[in-house]
């Protein structure tokens, strides 16, 4: 029913795409809502595969979660203006390509994008309008803490890296309200059925916000011609 109506609406107002940014600390649930929000507008999403010269996890195949590329290879693409925004994550480097973001273009996809805080501030400069921004936080640190401890695959040894990462977006997002704020939205994932119902409604109202309608669309649909 949501969809059809979605298409319908699509179809009377043609629409711009737009950039979908979740930022939030470590096991803020980022991953798995990015993960919904695929499976629910196909059609209409597309996820921004990062480049990162970090080691792929067992699980993890290039191409699919990352471009898995060298040091090298990345700061060449630094060099040639590869990317529309690249940062140092942890000890690796991690970058949204240009590409990507012109994949999502040609397809009239909006483009989720999973980055840190610091990477979402530079595409919303770049993109204005064209972009929104939502920073997800788990319900308090005592939950953080807890889920960071039940992931597969947990090391004792990145837990306090892990933990000293999302005391810097925090700090981050911290000062960027004082300073006016360039975040759109703030969820807490408490509850993960909630916490989508949230993420989902602000996709479908942004996507049906005035400045992504196509003007020629909207002129059509809103010229009235009385006989
Ligand atoms: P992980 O290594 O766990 O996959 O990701 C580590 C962090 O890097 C996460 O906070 C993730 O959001 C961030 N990240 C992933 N891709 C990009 C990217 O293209 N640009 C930036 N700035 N951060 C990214």
């Amino acid at each position: 029913m949501t969809n059809n109506l979605n298409l319908i609406e699509d179809k009377l107002i043609g629409r711009n795409n737009f950039a979908f940014v979740i930022v939030g600390p470590t096991a803020s649930g980022k991953g798995t809502m990015m993960k919904m929000l695929q499976d629910e507008f196909k059609d209409k999403v597309t996820f921004s595969i990062s480049a990162t010269t970090r080691e792929p996890r067992p699980n993890e195949v290039n191409g699919v979660n990352y471009y898995f590329i060298t040091k090298e290879e990345f700061e060449t693409k630094i060099k040639n203006e590869e990317f529309l925004e690249w940062e140092p994550v942890h000890t690796s480097y991690y970058g949204t390509l240009l590409s990507e973001y012109d994949r999502a273009n040609n397809g009239n996809l909006d483009l989720l994008l999973d980055i840190d805080i610091k990477g979402a501030i530079n595409v919303k400069k770049k993109l204005k309008e064209r972009a929104t921004l939502i920073f997800l936080v788990p319900p308090s640190f005592e939950v953080m803490k807890e889920r960071i401890m039940n992931r597969p695959g947990f090391k004792e040894e990145d837990f306090k890296h892990r933990l000293e990462s999302a005391k810097r977006e925090y700090d981050t997002f911290l000062s960027l309200q004082n300073e006016g704020g360039i975040i759109d939205y703030l969820v807490v994932n408490d509850k993960l059925e909630e916490t989508y119902e949230k993420i989902r409604s602000i996709y479908l109202a942004e996507s049906l916000k005035l400045q992504r309608l196509n003007n020629k669309e909207l002129e059509k649909l809103c010229t009235l011609e009385i006989l």
